[in-house]
Formats: C-alpha cells, structure tokens, sequence
C-alpha cells in the first residue's frame, strides 16, 4: 500500500500531533468524544516534508489522496465541493505540531466561484450574506495564497463605504457585496495578469500548497528559531467543512478560554461577534462582546459551550483556548488547545490544577515553560513614579509588565531603532504576523484595536513583552508618524511608558524597578527544587549581582569575572600603570595598589552569598582591552601614569594583535606575569581568612583558572597560587580550605581533560570561548553571518545561545567523562551563556554535570529546566 498522508478526522486522535500537527489531532479528539465539529481532513506534516523534498510540489500522489478524501470528506458532510445546489465550503488552516505565529493561518470560504455562490445565495436564501462571503474569500486568497496587498483590499472597501456614505462594512448591501467581488476580481487580474482562479479544486490545492509554503517564510523562521522548533517538523493542513457565524443575527463567531490567560482566574474567558467570521474576532477590526453576554443572547448555547469547555479541560487536564461558531443557533467547535498564557497565569493554573487534584505536582513543574518567568522577573513601574504620573488614556490590559520607550509606528522601524540602540515602543492600529520581527524588539506594544485575544495580545502574551490593546481613543496617523489621545499629540521618537498590568498608558518615561517574587512563584519554585539535580550557580561580578542572584536561589558564583572589578574609575589608572610597567618591581608596585580593591569586592561577594560556594576567575582578557584608542585618551592618560605619549604609544603597538581573543589572555597572563596571580590569590584568600574570622560563614574559596590547554600550564600557574594560598593560610592560623580549578573553554583542554584533572579540582565549562573555538566562529563578529546560515538552513539557531549539542555538547560530554576517570569527585559545572538556556540546561543534565551557573535573572529559569529535565529523564526511563 501506499503511504498514508491524508486523515479524516474520525481517524486520528490527540497522541497524533507529530502526524496531523495539533489542531489536527485535537479536532480528531473533539470528534471522538462526539463533540459538534464540522468535520474534514488534515494532510499530514510527511506530505509537507514531503512537498519540499519535491521540489516544493504536491506531487501526484498526494494531490491523488487530498482529492480522495474530498470525496469522503463529502460523503461524511452530505454536500459536494462546488454544487451550485448545495454546496460545501471548506476553510483551510495550517497546524504545526506547536502553535506557531507567522505562518499562514486561515482561509474561509474556500469553493466558491460566480455559479457557486448563486446556488448558495438561493440556498442559504440570503443573498447578502453569500456575496459577503464570496468577498471574503477573494480577499483571503488573494491576501494569503497568491499574497496581494491585504491592505489595497481594505482601501477598496473604505472607497465603496466612501462612495454610499456610510461608515460599518455592515451597511453594505447585496448590490454592494456583488460590487466589491467585481473589483476585487478586477484588482486581482490587473494585478496578476490573469483572472480569479474558480475551479475549486485548483483553489483548495493551491491553499495547501500556500501553507506548505508559509513554513518556511522569513517570519516563521524567525519565530522557529527562537523556540528551537526543528524545521524538519514541517506543518500539516486541516481542510473543514465551513459553517457560519455571517449567517445573521442567530449566527457568531468566538474564542474563548476555559481560565482567565492573563491572570489564571478559573472562569470561562473570552469573546465573540454576532454574525461574523473568525477573521473578525482575530483582527480587531470590530470589538467583540465579552463571553458572559452570550449568556444572555443565547442561553441554550451557552450552556451547551460552557458544558463542552468544561469537559474539554478536563479531558487535557489543562487550560483550553477554544474557537467556535454558532450557526443559526447550532453551536460548532472549531479548535481547541492548551491555551497560551502570561507567567502569572501559567503559575498560577498549575498550582490550582494541583489543588484541584487534575495534575501532580511533577506535571505542574512542566506545565511551565521556563522562558516564560522571565515576565516575572523582569521590572515594573517604580510605585512612586507611577503614582504622579499622568494617564492619558487607557486600553486593555493584555499582556501584563511595565514598558518605557519611544514610539514608532512599524515593525521595520522598531527593528531598525532598536539595532541602534534605542528602546522602542512599538504603536499600530492592530498588529498581524509580520509585524513579529518588530514586535519581538519593542519593549511594549500599544494597539488601537483588537480584543485580548487578538493578535497583538496572544503573541504578547506568548514573549512576555508588554502589551496594551484596544485604545480606541487614539487616532493615529501613520504618514505623519503620530498619534493623539488624551488631547495631546505624541510624535515618533516621542517617549510613551505603558503598563500591561492595567491597560494605563502615559506621555513620558517612567522608572521601573526589578519584581518581587512570592506567593505561587515560591510554592511552585518549591516543587521545581524538589525534583531538579543540577544546582543552579549564578555569574556575578559584583555584590549587586551576586545578592540578586542568590535572592533568586543560586547556590553558588559560578564565574566571577574579576576583570570587570578592574574596570571601574578608581581602579583602571592602578591597572594601566601595570600594563605600561617595564620591570617586575613597577608592576608589583601598581598591582599593591589594585589588591585592597579586590580584596573588599571578594569579601562582599562571599558575604552576600552566605557562605556558598564563590569562584573567583583570575585575570581574563587581553590587557590593550584596559587602553584607550583615541588620540585625545591617549594624551590625556599619558599625562595621569607621568609617562610621555610616545611610550604609551609603544606599550599599546606592543600589545597589539591580530587575533586578540586567541593572543596573549587567559591564563596566557599569568604564565607571563605571574605577580598578577600572586595578587589575585593574596585577595582572594585574605578576604576569605576575614570573613571566616567574622565566624557568620567558614569560607572555602574556588580559584579558577582561564583558558587552559595543557596540563603543565595550569600546573604552573597552580604551584603559583598555592605557594601564596598555603603561606597566608599558615600565617593566619585558621584551617581553610580552597580548591583550584580551571575553566573548560578550549578544544584541546577537552580533548586532554584527563590530564587537566590531574590538578585541577572542578572544571567549569565556558561554552562561550568553546563555541567560538570549536567552530572557529569569533563571537563577537558571528552574528554579521549568521543570518546567511540560517537562510540557508545550515544552522537552525545560534550556537552562541543554545549549546550546539552534535559537536561542542561532544567535547563537554567527552571532556566531563575523561575528569571523572582521573578524578572521579570532580565537580563539574558550566558558567558560559548557556548555563541559562533551557535546552542547554537539559542538555548539562543529561551528561551529568553538577551545576549550571548563569546570570542572576535566568536562575529562576535554570532552576525550573533543570528540574523540567530530570523530571523528563525519570519519565523516560519508566
Ligand atoms: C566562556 O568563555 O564561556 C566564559 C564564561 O568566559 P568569558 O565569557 O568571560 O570568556
Ligand atoms: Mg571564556
């Protein structure tokens, strides 16, 4: 037999999401449980794989198969395709196996043509409303098929409701409908030399055909990207029979969620449109009522939704986000799935599903997804600040968190100012998917427009960015780059502050200040704790940091960067005079001046962390990094060290390089000069000896070594170390403890780690040197090539950001192994970016490391993977 790629719904089931994507497997259930679904057929995600290993074509095979189960689909729904008597209209629909914003989501209406919709005009005995529909689907097929201006669309409505004086697309009339698909068409063939396509079957094959091809456009991509969805996974297409929410005023469309998405309050949510169409709700081109109103408008609907949505949560055990049409008083569901949600929702359903008894709290730990918590760590308006503030206006609390920036009116512009550095708030009528590249950089989204379930609030919601929607007071006017409400007029570049916790919005900056976390969070954070391996270090240069850090739960410093402490003012001249010293004495003399500073920073830093484990990374960076380049600095720090300009000159030509990040640095340094490891080791063992004798907290120091790869390297730079350690130690009569350790950051350091642990105590991974090394990608210059390498499908994501598993995880893996064979109680850690990256996170549980350390605000995020992947481990094993 063949290969199946085509199933009717009555065919599949939920567990069939890699097959038929989700929507086609979650209308496969509803159909299973006997819930009323217009039924149909999805074309499976292998007929996609399948269409671009083609050639990007259906072949004959699968367009043999589609046809065929048209044939089913029009048995099953007593209609045929294209049947001026009684015809069946199909609506066409992408589903991915994750929900995913960008691609190609919906036509309506599909099957219909001049004689087609005569025969449904006298049907349906509603003329108006079949010329409405008909216009509709020119529109979205030309919109979404053969991708015209959807913009031209609209203006030609504007122009006809100009013409006739009136001002709702529903004071247009059946002459006026039949008028629009005239010029639509006429638009159409000026625009594609050739007329409207009316065979319906060339028009449902070249639907699927555009779904096929919306996975693999630029907004998807971008969005595949940055969820890690694999482009292999391809999209499957859900053709189903159409029913009516235009039918009259018996008729509507909705969306509806069984929990509140914004705050996870356990009532049914949502909003809906009598007589119209999906893409009506979805738009925000007309304001929907709220949910409770079809209560009173249609009673027995209702009761008959609410029922259904019940049974619909129970039955995923998860909060459901519903589509639905009513169909002159008939109810039919048109979708459901595992609703998106902000943070606080998140956390807060899975903590009440568990107290409901629906989940465990092994499931509720990964019903969260950790990226996400990042809204709830992020800063919200300074209480004060905002409290004089002036509102303007107000929209709709969509997606919650504080912005501040300034306007601009398009995605492109949001892109552009924000790759210059400017923090922008983007403001549009409504938003739609390819506004997504600029939606992902603004800080805020502020729309005229649009619901909270429209697209601007779902896909804010989604990122965790900040959004407020539907201000219909705001009247904006995108040629002159303005907007006015509230009586003033706000110009781009302009600074608005918005707060998608209450929907406020105000003509100014505000300050903003770092969230609070309690309640829920600490309870589910709690259950995370429970079940995670990994400990979760954190990377911290400063106090500041380091008591952020552990406030969010770290249990160690992971990497501290003590060249960032040499940066500061008072401490740079110190620094320089021992760059531009020509002898050992000099060089002794200025580092003396630096020991006091470090020695302060290193005791704040033990103190903050309680008495957890810090790890002090001796000096990294190439010294030129400490020098300045401009004439003007030159001369000016030149004159401050007492020292001519020409033998500054001659100090910075002589440090000069060509590849500074593979040159003189790291423990490169130290071999070199290594009174600046004598001097680091002195801080960091006094500062110890004085917090131990303060009697709070018995300090046990870690001393890590940068940028090994030999043995004898990091032994030479060790004996240095403990020659000093050991002889403060002494002095100081106290028995303390340290450990030296190294940094894994260079390919033949893994490649040799079973020498390396011959004296090092701990490796920690720098995946970011050991990224930049193993595919020779310097990472401060990757992302000026990157893009061409995702275009091209050679890279699906950046290494620098998620551990490139096949190659460097191969070294991390290879290198963690041979230490353990050497030393088998070395602890082992990573400290690169990836130390906060969820799927990394998983990745370093699965090669068993001991910790993840990452920058303050991810530890939250690193502590919820790493318990999500032992959770997932245990899991897989039953
Ligand atoms: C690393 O290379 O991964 C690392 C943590 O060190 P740095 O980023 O300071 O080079
Ligand atoms: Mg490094």
């Amino acid at each position: 037999m063949s290969h199946k790629y085509v199933y009717l719904f009555s065919e599949g089931n939920k567990d069939m999401r890699e097959l038929l994507g989700g929507k086609g497997a979650n209308l496969a259930e509803m159909t299973k449980a006997g819930m009323p679904v217009p039924q149909g057929f999805t074309v499976s995600t292998e007929a996609c794989t399948q269409y671009y290993k083609d050639g990007r074509q259906i072949n004959d095979e699968i367009q043999a198969e589609i046809y065929e189960y048209l044939g089913k689909m029009e048995e099953i729904c007593g209609k045929k395709f294209a049947d001026p008597e009684n015809p069946l209209l199909v609506s066409v629909r992408s589903g991915a196996r994750a929900s995913m914003p960008g691609m190609m989501d919906t036509i309506l209406n599909l099957g219909l043509n001049d004689v087609v919709v005569e025969g449904l005009a006298k049907f349906t005995n509603n003329p108006r409303f079949a010329y409405d529909s008909y216009r509709r689907f020119i529109q979205m097929f030309s919109d979404v098929v053969m991708e015209l201006s959807k913009k031209r669309f609209e203006e030609i409505i504007d122009q006809k409701k100009a013409e006739k004086g009136v001002k709702l697309d529903t004071e247009l009339d059946t002459e006026d409908m039949k008028d629009l698909v005239n010029r639509f068409k006429a638009f159409y063939k000026e625009e594609k030399g050739e007329d409207f396509p009316t065979d319906p079957k060339v028009q449902l094959m070249e639907a699927v055909k555009a779904v096929f091809r919306s996975w693999d456009n630029p907004r998807a991509n971008v969005y595949r990207r940055m969820n890690e969805i694999p482009y292999d996974w391809g999209t499957a297409v859900n053709v189903q029979a159409m029913v009516f929410g235009n039918s009259g005023d018996k008729s509507g469309t909705g969306v509806a969620f069984t929990r509140n998405p914004a705050t996870g309050e356990k009532a049914l949510f949502g909003e809906y449109l009598i007589n119209a169409q999906g893409e009506d709700v979805v738009a925000g081109v007309r304001t929907p009522s709220p949910i409770s109103q079809l209560q009173q408008d249609m009673p027995e609907v209702y009761a008959q939704f609410a029922e259904i949505a019940g049974r619909l949560e129970k039955h995923y055990k998860d909060m459901q986000d519903m589509e639905f049409t009513i169909e002159n008083g008939k109810l039919y569901m048109l979708q459901t799935r595992n609703g998106k949600r902000t943070a606080a929702a998140a956390l807060k359903i899975a903590v009440d599903l568990v107290d409901e008894g629906m989940i465990d709290e092994e499931e509720a730990v990964l019903r969260v997804e950790p990226k996400q918590l990042d809204a709830l760590l992020h800063p919200q308006f300074d209480a004060e600040a905002v409290k004089k503030a002036k509102v303007i206006g107000k929209g709709l609390a969509a997606s919650p968190g504080a912005a501040c920036g300034k306007v601009v009116f398009s995605a492109e512009d949001a892109k552009e100012w924000h790759e210059r550095g400017e923090k922008v708030v983007l403001v549009r009528l409504e938003t739609s998917p390819e506004d997504i590249e600029g939606m992902v950089v603004a800080e805020g989204i502020l729309t005229v427009r649009g619901g909270m379930t429209s697209h601007a609030a779902v896909v804010a919601r989604g990122m965790g960015t900040c959004c407020v929607s539907g201000c219909g007071e705001i009247v904006v006017d995108y040629e002159k780059k303005q907007f006015t409400l509230g009586g003033l007029t706000i110009k781009e570049g302009d600074y608005i502050s918005i707060d998608g916790s209450t929907g406020n919005i105000y003509a100014q900056a505000i300050p903003t200040v770092a969230a609070s976390i309690s309640g829920d969070f600490g309870r589910f954070m709690g259950w995370a704790d429970k079940y995670r391996k990994l400990e979760v270090w954190t990377n911290a240069d400063t106090p500041r940091d380091a008591k952020q850090g552990r406030s969010f739960g770290a249990q160690g410093i992971g990497l501290c960067r003590t060249e960032h402490m040499f940066f500061e003012e008072t401490r740079i001249k110190a620094m320089r005079e021992m760059i531009v010293a020509d002898n050992t004495e000099d060089r002794k003399k200025a580092l003396d001046k630096i020991m006091p500073y470090q020695q302060g920073d290193f005791e704040a830093l033990y103190e903050a962390m309680e008495g957890c484990p810090v790890t002090i990374r001796f000096l990294d960076p190439p010294l030129h990094e400490f020098l300045p380049t401009k004439e003007e600095d030159i001369k000016e720090i030149a004159d401050e060290l007492g020292i001519t300009v020409a033998r500054l000159h001659e100090v910075i030509a002589s440090l000069h390089e060509f590849n500074p990040m593979m040159g003189h640095r790291g423990c490169r340094l130290a071999v070199s000069y290594p009174e600046i490891a004598e001097m680091q080791t002195t801080a960091v063992i006094n500062a110890a000896i004085n917090v131990t004798k303060k009697g709070q907290y018995k300090i046990t120091p870690h001393i890590m070594i940068p940028l090994v790869g030999e043995v004898k390297e990091l032994k030479f730079v060790k004996d240095v170390v403990v020659a000093i350690a050991d002889k403060i130690i002494k002095e100081s009569g106290i028995d303390m403890k340290y450990e030296v350790g190294t940094m894994i950051e260079i390919p033949r350091a893994a490649l040799t780690a079973d020498e390396i642990a011959t004296e090092a105590e701990f490796f920690s991974f720098g995946t970011n040197d050991l990224t930049q090394m193993t595919f020779g990608f310097s990472r401060d210059d990757a992302g000026k090539f990157l893009d061409y390498y995702y275009e091209n499908k050679i890279y699906e994501s950046d290494p620098f950001a998620h551990i490139d598993q096949k190659g460097v995880g191969k070294l991390v893996k290879m290198a963690a192994e041979l230490g353990r064979k050497t030393r088998p109680d070395i602890h082992l850690g990573i400290c690169g970016e990836h130390g906060g990256d969820p799927t990394s996170v998983e990745f370093c549980h699965n090669v068993g490391l001991n910790y993840v350390s990452c920058s303050p605000f991810r530890v939250p995020i690193a502590r919820l993977a790493a318990a999500q992947a032992a959770i997932k481990e245990k899991r897989a094993k039953a």
